[in-house]
């Protein structure tokens, strides 16, 4: 009998499988592709200060150092690199804001990802700096497509993954078990993030899903180190071409590319860089993101053998290693799930 049924490889699946087989549990991942899975098409950036209020993100100094780990250690053991750790360059657009950042960071020092100054012409040619700006140390970019079929082929080469699509109506639930064509679990796990249905068994839960729409870009002669962030942000890829994202539609969430967003995403260019650039491709998915901003972890009210791993939002890439190994300690040690997490917190009769 398996230990763990996880439907799912997206960020969350993939995550919450392999720290489960760290701590020795036997673990099988249901997926079926989907090319345009919110972990697909993601930026992948992780930014320990974000907002308008320009604040530490929260839980930053747990969960930055253990993504940090979490992808090295993955990265040795599947030999490939995908965790960029880089700067992040937030220009200002005015000196008021100028100000207004720089009293913030003196009111409260956000340690150890206190940001610094740079002046305008610091940044290479091309980039729009004319009041300098800030540079936020701690922060990166995960290539999520690479992650992604880095554990997909470890899965599949230990017989840990198949490739299928998952239908609530053929799982079995029994006292003490699951089954699922012809599988036998101890419990089954949803890491199915959003498409399009409230997730099965957990249609109560105040989703608040968000698509979002990504450009990828090929700027001649641009030459960035790190990802330079205003209203939006331009990170340079592996292979020379940029992405730059992201949009916020909480009314269609369909999973097309849209001209509307296409043009959001050319004016946000255009305010971060002065090169003339070319569209090579348009991406959108929808983010499972959650009224109150925290995800879902934990079991169903009354069959205790069904779980749920999912809501990470818009910060899927630095919420979701710690939190695997959080849930991960709660299922083999007992450990209690954080109130602000517990999917507990949304009674189903509400
Ligand atoms: C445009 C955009 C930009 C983003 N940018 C960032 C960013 O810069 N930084 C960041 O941290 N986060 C970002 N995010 C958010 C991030 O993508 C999510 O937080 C995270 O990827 C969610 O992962 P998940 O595994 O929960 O969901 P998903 O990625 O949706 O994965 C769910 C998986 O379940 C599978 N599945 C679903 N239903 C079934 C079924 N019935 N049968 C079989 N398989 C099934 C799917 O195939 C999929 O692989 C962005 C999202 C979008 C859309």
């Amino acid at each position: 009998m398996l230990d763990l049924l996880i439907i799912g490889q997206g960020l969350a699946g993939s995550l919450l499988a392999w720290t489960a087989q760290k701590h020795g549990l036997s673990v099988l991942v249901i997926d079926r592709f989907r090319k345009n899975s919110s972990s697909r098409v993601a930026g992948g950036v992780f930014n320990p200060i974000t907002g308008r209020r320009f604040v530490k993100t929260w839980m930053a100094d747990d969960l930055f150092p253990f993504a940090e780990e979490t992808y090295r250690e993955i990265e040795l053991e599947t030999n490939r690199l995908f965790y960029h750790q880089k700067p992040i360059y937030r220009t200002f657009s005015s000196t008021e804001q100028r100000m207004e950042f720089l009293n913030k960071i003196d009111e409260d020092d956000p340690a150890p990802f206190t940001p610094f100054l740079f002046e305008k012409g610091e940044l290479s040619k091309g980039v729009i700096q004319p009041f300098g700006g800030l540079v936020i140390p701690g922060g990166g970019w995960l290539n999520t497509e690479k992650f992604l079929s880095s554990m997909h082929d470890k899965f599949i080469s230990g017989q840990h993954l198949f490739v299928s699509d998952f239908n609530p109506d053929q799982v079995k639930i029994k006292a003490d078990h699951i089954l699922w064509k012809g599988f036998k679990t101890k419990k089954l796990i949803l890491a199915d993030g959003w498409y399009n249905q409230p997730t099965t068994w957990f249609s109560h839960l105040p989703f608040l899903p968000t698509k979002g729409e990504v450009l990828t870009l090929d700027v001649p002669g641009l030459d960035l180190d790190g990802i330079v962030s205003k209203n939006g942000f331009i990170l340079p890829l592996e292979n020379g071409l940029f992405r730059v994202g992201a949009t916020y539609n909480w009314n269609d969430l369909s999973f097309n590319p849209t001209q509307a967003g296409r043009e959001e995403l050319i004016e946000k260019v255009k305010s971060l860089v002065s090169i003339p650039f070319e569209v090579v491709e348009h991406d959108a998915g929808v983010r499972p993101t959650v009224q109150d901003r925290r995800p879902f972890i934990g079991w169903h009210e009354e069959l205790p053998q069904i779980g749920i791993f999912n809501g990470f939002g818009t910060k899927g890439v630095s919420l979701i290693p710690w939190f695997a190994n959080h849930f991960v300690e709660h299922i083999t040690n007992g450990k209690e799930l954080l109130a602000e997490v517990d999917v507990a917190r949304v009674r189903a009769s509400r």
